[in-house]
């Protein structure tokens, strides 16, 4: 502690100047910096990252092979699974997984996607005459088997 009369380092807690005898103001004359919790370097890892990358995987193979829709509608479903798992496995913590969410949006666009297209599909074929293709698949069937 230093006497701001004289500039004598006195002990700590000295009343008095031990040089001088002029009174010593005791109180803490620094001010310290409001304490600040030390900041957190270590990005906290988002659970199911995995997960969430091949949902969105899955439902954008769909939206990008939509003309295979029968085989591929399963990889939406399983994207649109593997999206919400991942999502509620990083909402639990607190965080994002932005890639679960990715997936959920391509699995739900894929799905509708692939709906959109079987109906559409359903109404070519019914609006179009198709006895000619009919009575094809029928007599192929009846010459292929074994009588
Ligand atoms: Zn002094």
């Amino acid at each position: 502690m230093f006497c701001e009369k004289c500039g004598f380092n006195n002990n700590d807690g000295a009343s008095f100047c031990q040089n001088c005898g002029a009174p010593i103001n005791n109180a803490p004359n620094q001010i310290y910096p409001p304490y600040q919790p030390p900041v957190q370097t270590i990005k906290p890892k988002i659970p199911s990252l995995g997960m969430g990358i091949t949902s969105m995987v899955l439902g954008a193979t769909t939206c990008a092979f939509l003309c295979y829709a029968v085989i591929i509608f399963p990889c939406a479903i399983i994207g649109l699974i593997l999206g919400c798992m991942a999502n509620s496995r990083a909402k639990a913590v607190g965080l994002k997984n932005g890639f679960a969410t990715a997936g959920i949006i391509t699995s739900v666009i894929g799905l509708v996607m692939v709906v959109l297209s079987l109906i559409f599909f359903i109404w070519i074929f019914d609006s179009v005459d198709s006895g000619y293709y009919y009575d094809y698949y029928y007599y192929y069937f009846i010459n292929s088997l074994p009588l």
